[in-house]
């Protein structure tokens, strides 16, 4: 018995039309194009089951997704070759990423593969923050610790370190606090003066 229908669901805010197909096979499957997820799944798999996974890989293809978008815009090694030339060793940069998913870090970089990694959300911030991210994860070549020495070639090679610590504090407090910041409280924030975002 042919069970199609199609619905939305919203994943990370963005809306998708759901086309779920009960096929013979053996696993669960989703695709994504545009916005239109397409999951086909065994016929024995419960309507429970479904409904707890399809969220699960929808948000894996939204978020890898939004990768491929937002590498394909930037230049970002560019910029991460021009801050590595400050270092009096110039660590080697072969490619830098956004990433999307969940690493509870700002970046890293590996000097095995020369990649930086950055949090995709620093696109949004102003470039001093996304340049001192840089930097920092650079300095790490030279000083893996956060040691004196370390934060003292950072601030040679990035005037801008402790201003972008503290601005990239104020962005982790944000967003651990933002669920429990009553509504109206909320609001008020939303319409803070954001002029000094943009600063250089
Ligand atoms: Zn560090």
């Amino acid at each position: 018995m042919p069970d199609n229908h199609s619905q939305t669901i919203t994943i990370d805010g963005i809306e998708l039309a759901l086309v779920v197909e009960r096929k013979s096979v053996k696993n669960i499957n989703a695709r994504l194009r545009d916005t239109t997820l397409s999951v086909s799944a065994p016929t024995n798999v419960s309507q429970r089951v479904l409904d707890s996974v399809i969220p699960v890989l929808a948000r894996r293809l939204v978020r890898r997704a939004r990768a491929r978008q937002v590498n394909a815009e930037e230049d970002a090694l560019a910029l991460a070759n021009k801050i590595a030339a400050r270092f009096a060793n110039p660590p080697q940069v072969a490619s830098v990423q956004f990433v999307t998913t969940q690493q509870g870090r700002w970046g890293s970089y590996s000097t095995k593969t020369q990649t930086i990694r950055l949090h995709a959300a620093l696109r949004e911030m102003p470039r001093w923050v996304l340049e001192a991210v840089v930097a920092h994860e650079l300095a790490h070549v030279e000083h893996p610790d956060h040691s004196p020495a370390f934060w003292s070639l950072l601030r040679q090679v990035c005037p801008k370190t402790d201003q972008a610590q503290a601005f990239l504090a104020g962005v982790s407090w944000l967003s651990h606090h933002w669920p429990t910041i009553p509504p109206v409280e909320r609001t008020l924030l939303m319409g803070m003066d954001s002029s000094n975002d943009t600063q250089e």
